[in-house]
């Protein structure tokens, strides 16, 4: 399928290009230290992840540790409360972990140790990233360094608790407002020190080439597997398809899977409180083209062009920028980026455990959200939502603030 000159046969194939660039977003903006160990990676990444043996094992990884193939739910119960269209989620909350994310943290880990690597060296935010490469870390038997900002460490005991007892090092960082940035920064610096030992694994598509391709890669099992999953179901494609977007993993996997098809595609961002600067992290919605942690892309910026301060009820969205790639599909316009706030997705969140057991994880409510929007705006046909994780991290946080609805 040919798209506003972009031709979506050979697309993963030919995007990102050598450099790292989708259009003129991505590329590696990064120190010379830095540089040479981004080539090592893809480098390693061209040769070992193609080969048959590296393929087969996470293969055999994901069937037998991860869960996968996970299911896809048809929600009966809610698509009646929505009209006449069918809705159906993609399970990655069934994921070991409970997330999309040990998706591309198996994938990375088993790279590095093929590579000769005796350790991993990741950022966390609210710790969802952390706890999934430290899990990924025990499985192969590699050490693993969390960055983490001491505000940050304070806000998420449970998940510093379930990194400890995987056996990483959580390591404070206390720099500036000691929260995701200065972990990024922090971490960034110790792997340019010891990068011949480590390998850097980011937890979303963005960052500096090759990570955007790399993490797209692994997680494009989830629209691989949902396409033959949802046609052997249904017998047809879906109409749209929906996920939410923080920095864009999820998203960029389950999209990934359907670029070439006549299916509409939404991403989904965090209006949070609302479109003042401050009260949301709709980056790709409200946000201008800058470069920032090593990729050029489209970010909400301060009135110093640095990466403003962002705010979404769900922590795992929160983040000034999306990757990438997801810049590159907006300005094409082969995805359509749109926004729900925090009372539609919390709404969502306690309509989705109700009428279908299912407590969703915060962000993937902000998808769950749109995706009803979208089925009463439409008079038939079906929509696949990815559902890219559960709520169990998130009950006590919206019981104490928003309590039972
Ligand atoms: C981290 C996280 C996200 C956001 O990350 P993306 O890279 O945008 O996918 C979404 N859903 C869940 C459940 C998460 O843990």
């Amino acid at each position: 399928m040919n798209y506003n000159g972009v031709d979506f046969d050979t697309y993963l194939k030919h995007y990102p290009d050598e450099n790292g660039y989708f259009g003129k977003y991505g590329g590696a903006y990064i120190s010379d230290e830095l540089r040479s160990a981004m080539e090592e990676i893809t480098e390693a990444y061209f040769t070992i992840s193609k080969s048959g043996k590296f393929i087969n094992e996470l293969r055999r990884i994901r069937r037998e540790f991860q869960g996968r193939p996970t299911p896809i739910s048809h929600l009966e119960r809610l698509s009646g409360k929505c009209g006449r269209v069918q809705i159906y989620v993609k399970r990655e909350d069934l994921n070991h972990t409970g997330a999309h994310k040990l998706n591309h943290c198996m994938g990375e880990a088993l790279l590095a140790k093929y590579m000769g690597k005796k350790k991993v060296i990741a950022e966390t935010g609210a710790g969802q990233h952390g706890v999934a490469l430290a899990t990924a870390a025990a499985y192969f038997g590699l050490e693993c360094d969390i960055y983490m900002g001491a505000v940050d460490i304070k806000k998420q005991a449970p998940n510093v608790a379930r990194m400890k007892i995987l056996g990483a090092n959580v390591i404070e960082v206390t720099d500036g407002l000691a929260t995701l940035k200065e972990a990024v920064d922090a971490a960034f610096a110790a792997y340019a020190k010891d990068y011949k030992e480590c390998i850097y694994c980011i937890g979303s598509v963005v960052g500096p080439h090759p990570f955007p391709m790399m993490v797209r890669d692994f997680q494009s099992v989830v629209g691989i597997e949902a396409r033959e999953q949802f046609t052997e179901m249904t017998g047809e494609l879906p109409d749209a398809i929906v996920a939410c977007v923080g920095g864009g993993s999820n998203a960029a996997g389950f999209f990934a899977g359907f670029l070439n098809d006549p299916v509409d595609i939404y991403g989904v961002e965090p209006l949070g409180r609302g479109s003042k600067l401050g009260d949301h992290a709709a980056s790709l919605t409200y946000g201008t083209e800058g470069v920032m942690h090593g990729f050029n892309s489209i970010m909400l910026k301060d009135e110093n062009g640095e990466p403003a301060p962002v705010y979404s009820v769900a922590s795992g969205l929160d983040y000034p920028s999306s990757g990438p790639e997801h810049a590159f599909l907006h300005d094409l316009g082969r995805v359509k980026y749109d926004v729900v706030n925090d009372d539609e997705t919390i709404d969502a969140f306690f309509t989705l455990s109700r009428l279908e057991g299912i407590i969703p994880a915060i962000e993937s409510s902000h998808a769950v959200a749109y995706a009803m929007k979208l089925a009463k705006k439409m008079e038939k046909g079906s929509i696949l939502v990815n559902l890219s994780g559960r709520g169990d991290k998130d009950m006590d946080y919206i019981i104490e603030k928003y309590g039972i609805r």
